[in-house]
């Protein structure tokens, strides 16, 4: 029972399930060498130079960083040619997710995104008393004339996840603008590209859009292609006036010092990160030809992981995988989304999924 006059949607609430550790699955079966293939982590330690700046900024930590960190927004414009005001920073590209949601939402409203997509979506807008409307996949794309289709005088944010999670299908900025175009100005629409650094740049690049858009944001992370994960810096490009409000529900400092020290020499030595980028995508080219040489059925992943759509058998592979100590994360039902690591992770995955197989089909 919940202490005190808890709000009456908070019982309801689903709780976001992280990706299992290795050492919680080594513990749970005796077992040891456990990998994580569950979060869409970068197998990478981050660049000698970031190490080095969250070295040096530690001896800053007896100090609150800077609030609205100025200096870093400065950086992420100059590499977008953008202006800082165009740019907000905050603890993940999550938790800017959180505070979109907490400008715009309002128990009664609606958020309309594709779905399945990605998991923080219906817990956020749930939490501030609003609505979800999911919009089924078809054949694992969006359906982007059903997408508009669902906004109605209720609906304030959609949520457009490219690549999506956790299925890896990129939506081409020419979609987009298409569906731009159609929803109402008011409407404040989404583009969440934590998956951008590994995505096709041949579709286009969605911050175009916020050029042509006013109600057009574009999400991106640190975590993900930058190695930063555990250090929460994430940002948005959008209008001055959404930043502005963004910015306003910002908790104070939640973006630390170290995180801030890390993004700065992060986005100062970015060409540092693409031979890794490009070795991920290598592997990702290299696991989705030979799964599909297997006979696994997939969509084609523009991320830095995989959606092996396995339906009704998606938990037993689960779990006969976390068994033999691979962690993947799955979607009862529908599949299991397996993050992109070394060439040796991979090679450890694919030859124990062939080893799951015959036990599973029987
Ligand atoms: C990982 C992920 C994020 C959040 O990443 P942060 O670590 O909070 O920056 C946001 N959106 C999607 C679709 C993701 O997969």
């Amino acid at each position: 029972m919940s202490v005190g006059r808890v709000r009456s949607i908070i019982g309801g609430l689903p709780t976001y399930k992280p990706g299992k550790s290795a050492e919680q699955t080594e513990a749970e079966f005796g077992i040891s060498d456990a990998i994580k293939l569950a979060s869409n982590e970068n197998p990478f330690p981050t660049s000698p130079a970031v190490a080095e700046a969250i070295r040096e900024a530690a001896s800053g930590v007896n100090r609150y960083a800077d609030h609205l960190c100025v200096e870093l927004r400065e950086a992420i414009a100059g590499m977008h040619g953008v202006s800082a005001q165009q740019v907000a920073v905050g603890p993940g590209s999550a938790g800017l997710l959180h505070q979109i949601c907490s400008v715009y939402l309002e128990p009664g409203d609606t958020v309309v995104y594709p779905w399945r997509s990605f998991e923080a979506y219906p817990v956020f807008v749930q939490a501030m008393g609003a609505e979800s409307v999911h919009v089924p996949l078809v054949d694992h794309r969006f359906d982007l004339d059903a997408t508009a289709a669902a906004v109605t005088s209720s609906t304030k944010l959609v949520m457009l996840a490219t690549p999506n999670n956790p299925t890896g299908v990129q939506t081409s900025v020419a979609e987009l603008d298409d569906f731009l175009q159609r929803v109402p100005e008011d409407v404040v629409v989404v583009i969440d590209e934590a998956y951008h650094e590994f995505s096709d740049p041949a579709l286009g690049d969605p911050l175009e859009l916020v050029a042509k858009y006013r109600n057009c944001v574009v999400t991106r992370t640190f975590s993900k292609a930058y190695g930063l994960a555990g250090l929460r810096v994430g940002y948005l490009v959008a209008d001055p006036e959404i930043v502005a409000d963004v910015n306003k529900v910002l908790v104070p400092f939640a973006v630390n010092g170290l995180a801030q020290a890390a993004a700065l020499a992060a986005v100062a030595n970015r060409e540092s990160f693409q031979p890794h980028v490009d070795a991920l995508k290598a592997e990702r080219g290299r696991v989705s030809a030979q799964l599909r040489m297997a006979g696994w059925q997939f969509p084609s992943s523009q991320g830095n992981f995989v959606y092996l759509t396995l339906g009704d058998q998606t938990m037993r592979y689960f779990q006969e995988l976390e068994k033999r100590g691979i962690i993947t994360r799955p979607f009862a039902g529908e599949g299991l989304r397996v993050t992109i690591s070394s060439k040796e992770e991979n090679d450890r995955f694919l030859t124990v999924l062939s080893e799951v197989q015959p036990i599973i089909s029987g």
